[in-house]
């Protein structure tokens, strides 16, 4: 009896484009290592995928690499919204666990299941991988000092620093963190932090999350150890199968060489609107303000307001990314537009629905990028060498936005804060009074994440040792 030696690996994304995205660049850099791979999608994702990438040709273009579908529990009406992502949370440990279960057991017995990559905040994964003995490795799509903080969740109850109210004296520091012990303040933790009841769902889901990844067989973050290094070793000390292997979409076009990519590099849920390349053509090296808060946060028209007037009054040329879904409306709501912004908006401005990030960022007139420090769009700003305004709402975006301002240096916090003067003046000092501090480390910073890409640098280095050890726990069961 021959020994089946395909080795095929399952990659299971949370359902949202932040998670989706890099974890299909991940697929695509372990089919080209010669994996087979079968990427899960839901099918709310799929459809969206359909619609608005060459899916479909990629499909039948690579027989080694397939997409599927599961359920993440939910209704095909519920919105999936920001507000409403909790229920993905719980939806998914209830229904998609044991529909994952029978899923396994569905694969044909020559091309069973041999390995699991999983999204950090899908663990019940790691349950039913062990129940059928199939090795499994955990990706956690945030940063790695996000990923500590939340770790040291319970370091922080024993200190006393949590639970606080959000409206409590946020300046207050925070020092139980190790790694960050003069850093942190209230407001610069986990959105999840800003809760009095610790038995808060949510709450009480993040920190389960986090704790249940030691019991994969690896942990992969999206980092780099120039960027997160010191971080990254306290990391190392609960969870010694550490690979940090970022920025995955440039380590991906590193290693891709000359081949064509073959998944969109925005992940393709939305389509991109309006021709935003030909607007930056037309204008000067370094003068326009990119505006994008990412793929599911949204905003209250007050603070859309606020941010147009800001931008306008700044004088600086910008583009923003408005999306269908990005305004909260409070029921009744008028949605007209103030005059004045329309006409500063239409002489300096240039608003689209989505837009092709990556290559905005590293369009030469990119100057300055307002971001809701989302890890994406952050390490996408970073390989550009793009300094940032930070304007985080949610999750791992508070902690990741005071390593940019305080640790990174390549941009400014304007975290709380969303009036029209603020924003003027913030605007103005990225793009002004502090472009020349503020793009020597961004300088710096990109030169370093491009280098551990590299043949010989960490990141790639990393990847190589997970491939290996990704194929040295694989089980290969016996063809009967
Ligand atoms: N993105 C894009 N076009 C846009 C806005 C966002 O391609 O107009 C992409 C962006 O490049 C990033 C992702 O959407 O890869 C957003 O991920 P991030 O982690 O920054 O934020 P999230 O959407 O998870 O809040």
């Amino acid at each position: 009896m021959e020994q089946q030696t395909v080795p095929h690996l399952l990659l299971i994304p949370f359902p949202a484009l932040g998670h989706i995205s890099p974890m299909i660049k991940l697929a695509e850099l372990l089919y080209q290592a010669g994996f087979h791979i079968t990427f899960l999608n839901t099918p709310h994702n799929y459809d969206r995928h359909l619609r608005f990438t060459d899916l479909q040709s990629r499909f039948t273009s690579s027989p080694r690499f397939r997409f599927q579908t599961i359920s993440d529990g939910l209704p095909p009406d519920h919105p999936r919204s920001v507000q409403l992502i909790r229920d993905i949370f719980f939806s998914t440990q209830l229904v998609t666990k044991p529909l994952l279960r029978d899923l396994l057991l569905s694969f044909p017995q020559d091309l069973p299941v041999t390995g699991i990559i999983a999204d950090g905040i899908m663990t019940f994964a790691i349950d039913v991988a062990q129940d059928l003995g199939i090795p499994i490795f955990i990706f956690r799509t945030c940063s790695a000092c996000a990923f500590w903080a939340y770790r040291c969740i319970p370091k922080l109850i024993e200190a006393g620093d949590l639970p606080f109210e959000d409206h409590d004296d946020m300046d207050r520091p925070i020092n139980s963190v190790p790694g960050m012990e003069t850093l942190l303040r209230r407001r610069d933790l986990p959105s999840i932090c800003r809760m009095k009841d610790l038995e808060n769902p949510v709450f009480q889901f993040f920190v389960n999350e986090t704790l249940n990844t030691a019991r994969a067989s690896g942990l992969i973050l999206n980092t780099f150890d120039d960027l997160e290094g010191p971080i990254l070793s306290h990391i190392g000390s609960h969870f010694p199968q550490l690979y940090s292997i970022g920025p995955i979409h440039t380590l991906l076009k590193t290693r891709q060489g000359d081949t064509p990519p073959s998944v969109a590099s925005n992940g393709g849920l939305w389509e991109e609107g309006g021709n935003c390349l030909a607007w930056l053509e037309s204008k000067p090296f370094k003068s326009v303000l990119y505006v994008s808060f990412g793929s599911i946060v949204s905003v209250t028209r007050d603070e859309l307001l606020e941010l147009w007037y800001g931008l306008v009054n700044s004088g600086k040329p910008f583009l923003w990314v408005i999306r269908k879904d990005l305004i909260a409306r409070k029921e009744g709501e008028e949605g007209e537009i103030p005059a004045e912004l329309e006409g500063g908006t239409k002489e300096r401005g240039c608003v689209v629905g989505w837009a092709p990030q990556e290559e905005v960022l590293a369009h030469p007139a990119v100057g300055g990028f307002l971001t809701h420090s989302g890890w994406n769009s952050t390490l996408e700003s970073i390989i550009a060498g793009v300094p940032m305004i930070c304007w985080p709402q949610l999750s791992d975006q508070p902690i990741n936005s005071r390593f940019v301002s305080e640790v990174w240096r390549n941009g400014i916090d304007m975290k709380d804060r969303c009036d029209r003067v603020t924003v003027e003046k913030m605007v103005r000092d990225l793009m002004v009074d502090q472009r020349e501090e503020l793009e020597k480390a961004a300088d710096k910073m990109a030169d370093l994440a491009r280098k551990c890409v590299r043949e010989g640098g960490s990141s790639y280095c990393n990847f190589e040792r997970l491939l290996e050890d990704i194929r040295s726990t694989m089980s290969f069961p016996q063809l009967s």
